[in-house]
C-alpha cells in the first residue's frame, strides 16, 4: 500500500454546528494505507511527511466522500418504462421493468454516484425470488460491480412476507381481481416468495462471505411495516443483535402507509416498532414523510435515524418530510437519492441542494436547513446508517481516507464574493463536472474525471448493447399485467382517500 498527501485551498473536515464547519485554509490530508494519519495546514504536513504521491493543489477543495444512504437500482424505473405514479400505483407499473444485467446495471448508477462525490452507497436490493443459491448469486453480481469500481457498499436485501401489492393481504386482493388477472398475479407473487428461514440463511451466508472485506458490509432491511409480519420483524431484530448489523426500513413513506399502520396496530408505525423494542441507533427509517410529533420524539429519544429521500418523495407524490422537526428534536438525518433524483439520475450534489431548498418555509426565524447541516447529513450522518459507521464520513485521523477533490476555481468562476463560506459555495454551486478526483481508502477510483478501475465507456456501450433486443414475451406479459392492475389498485384505495386528513399534516409540517 502507499501514502499520499491531498492538498486543497480548503479542506473541509466536518460540520461542527448548524452554521459552522471545520475548514482548513491551504490545508492537506496525509493518508497512509487508506487511513487518515493527519489533517492540518499544507506547509506543515508537507514538511513533516514524505508521501508517495501528492494529490490536489491550491485550486482544489477537499471534502469527505458523500454517502448516498438509500439506493436501489441502476437504470431508473422511468428508463425501464414506469412513469411517476404515486407509490401505490407505481408498484404495479414497475412490473413491466425489463431484466438488466446486474453487474452493468450497478455500474451504471455507480458512475453517476462517484462522479457526484459519493464514495459509499447503501444498496437496498428489492424483492428476490428463487432458491438461496440464486439469491446469493444475484447479490454477488451487485457487490462485484461495487468492488470493480472501488466504491464502498453497505448491502441489504428486503424480503416482504405479506401485503405485497396493496396494503392488504395478498390472497384477499387476488380474490378481488378478475380470475385471469388474479391467477397471473398469484403466480408472479409465488415466484418471488421465499420461506423465512431461507431468507435469513441468505443473510448469514452473505455476512460470512464479506465479513473481512474492507469495502463491503452486509446489513438487514425490513421492507416496510405493511410488508413485514411481526414474526418477520422479530426475526430481523434478533439477527441484527446477533450479528451486530444495522437495519434500514422504509417507513411512513405515504399517507396510505400511515393509515395502514393505524388500522393494523391502532397506533402509528413508529409506536408499534417502539413497543416491539425495535427502535434504536442501529435502525434507520427510510423516508419517514408521515411521522407525527410523537413519532419524531420517539426517534429522537431512542437515537433512531431517518433517511430523507426528497426527490423520490416528490416524484412518487409521497409528500414532503417534516425535516425541520427532525432537526429541532435532534434526530440524526441522512440523505438518500432512492431510485432516482429529479433529473432521473443519481446526482448527490443536486439531492443535497434539494434538501437545502425544499424546507425553506416562509418566516423570519432561523429554522431552515443550512449548508453545514445538509453536508453533515450527506457525510457523517449517512455514514452511521451504513455498516461503516464512524470509520468514514469525516476527515480526521483514524478515519478512512474517503476523499473528494473538486475544482474550487471552477466553482468560484468567474466570481464569488470572498466572504462566502467554502462549504456554502459547494452546497449552492458545485456540479458533478467540478468533481475531479475521488479516493476510497486512499485509492483514486476517479482521477482527473476518469474512472481508474473500470472502463466507463465500454461498460455503458455493453449495457446499451444488452438492451437492444426486443422485450421478451415474459417482460411484455408483466407489463400488461401491471397495466391491468392499475384500475384495481385505484379502486382498492378509493375508500382510503380523505385529503382532509392530510391537510393538518401540511400545516404542522411548516411549523417547527
Ligand atoms: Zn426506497
Amino acid at each position: 500500500m502507499s501514502s499520499s498527501l491531498i492538498r486543497g485551498k480548503y479542506v473541509v473536515c466536518r460540520a461542527t454546528g448548524r452554521t459552522d464547519a471545520q475548514v482548513i485554509d491551504d490545508g492537506a490530508v496525509f493518508q497512509e494505507n487508506g487511513v487518515i494519519v493527519e489533517v492540518g495546514p499544507y506547509p506543515e504536513l508537507a514538511a513533516k511527511h514524505q508521501p508517495d504521491e501528492v494529490l490536489g493543489s491550491a485550486r482544489h477543495i477537499v471534502l469527505p466522500g458523500f454517502v448516498n444512504s438509500h439506493h436501489h437500482i441502476g437504470l431508473t424505473p422511468f428508463q425501464l418504462g414506469s412513469p411517476d405514479h404515486n407509490l401505490e400505483l407505481w408498484i404495479a407499473s414497475r412490473l413491466g421493468a425489463r431484466f438488466v444485467d446486474r453487474h452493468l446495471d450497478t455500474l451504471y448508477s455507480a458512475f453517476e454516484l462517484v462522479e457526484s462525490g459519493v464514495t459509499t452507497v447503501q444498496h437496498l436490493h428489492g424483492w428476490l425470488g428463487g432458491g438461496v443459491p440464486d439469491v446469493v448469486t444475484r447479490a454477488e453480481q451487485i457487490l462485484g460491480a461495487y468492488q470493480a469500481i472501488g466504491m464502498r457498499a453497505s448491502y441489504s436485501f428486503s424480503m416482504p412476507d405479506q401485503n405485497r401489492f396493496v396494503l392488504d393481504a395478498d390472497e384477499r386482493f387476488i380474490r378481488s381481481l378478475p380470475p385471469a388477472v388474479g391467477n397471473e398475479l398469484a403466480a408472479l407473487l409465488e415466484a418471488v416468495s421465499m420461506p423465512l428461514d431461507e431468507v435469513f440463511s441468505v443473510f448469514v451466508e452473505l455476512w460470512e462471505r464479506w465479513r473481512g472485506s474492507e469495502r463491503i458490509r452486509i446489513q438487514l432491511a425490513p421492507a416496510n411495516l405493511h410488508w413485514c409480519s411481526d414474526e418477520l420483524l422479530q426475526k430481523l431484530h434478533e439477527h441484527a443483535l446477533k450479528y451486530g448489523v444495522g437495519l434500514h426500513m422504509h417507513l411512513d413513506e405515504t399517507p396510505y402507509q400511515r393509515e395502514y399502520a393505524r388500522r393494523r396496530t391502532g397506533a402509528s408505525a413508529v409506536s408499534h416498532l417502539h413497543q416491539m423494542g425495535f427502535l434504536g441507533p442501529h435502525l434507520t427509517l427510510g423516508h419517514g414523510v408521515w411521522l407525527n410529533e410523537e413519532d419524531i420524539d420517539l426517534a429522537a429519544e431512542t437515537g433512531t435515524m431517518i433517511c430523507t429521500n426528497p426527490s423520490s418523495n416528490l416524484r412518487l407524490r409521497s409528500g414532503i418530510a417534516p425535516l425541520q422537526q427532525f432537526a429541532a428534536k435532534g434526530v440524526r438525518v441522512a440523505i438518500g437519492i432512492d431510485e432516482a433524483g429529479i433529473n432521473d439520475d443519481r446526482d448527490m450534489l443536486q439531492e443535497m441542494r434539494l434538501v437545502l431548498d425544499l424546507h425553506r418555509t416562509p418566516g423570519m426565524d432561523d429554522v431552515v436547513p443550512t449548508a453545514p447541516e445538509v453536508f453533515r447529513m450527506a457525510t457523517e450522518n449517512g455514514a452511521l446508517t451504513t455498516g461503516f459507521g464512524a470509520n468514514i464520513g469525516v476527515l480526521a485521523p483514524g478515519r478512512a481516507a474517503d476523499i473528494v477533490m473538486m475544482d474550487w476555481e471552477e466553482i468560484a468562476f468567474p466570481y464569488l464574493h470572498e466572504d462566502t463560506p467554502a462549504l456554502d459555495a459547494v452546497l449552492r454551486r458545485a456540479k458533478s463536472a467540478n468533481v475531479k478526483t475521488v479516493l476510497v481508502a486512499g485509492e483514486a477510483i476517479l482521477k482527473d474525471g476518469q474512472f481508474t478501475k473500470v472502463d466507463k465507456q465500454a461498460a455503458l456501450a455493453e449495457l446499451a448493447d444488452s438492451l437492444r433486443t426486443p422485450l421478451s414475451p415474459d417482460e411484455r406479459r408483466r407489463g400488461e399485467l401491471g397495466a391491468k392492475l392499475l384500475p384495481h389498485i385505484r379502486g382498492f384505495y378509493n375508500s382510503w382517500h380523505d385529503r382532509r386528513q392530510w391537510a393538518p399534516y401540511y400545516q404542522h409540517n411548516s411549523r417547527r
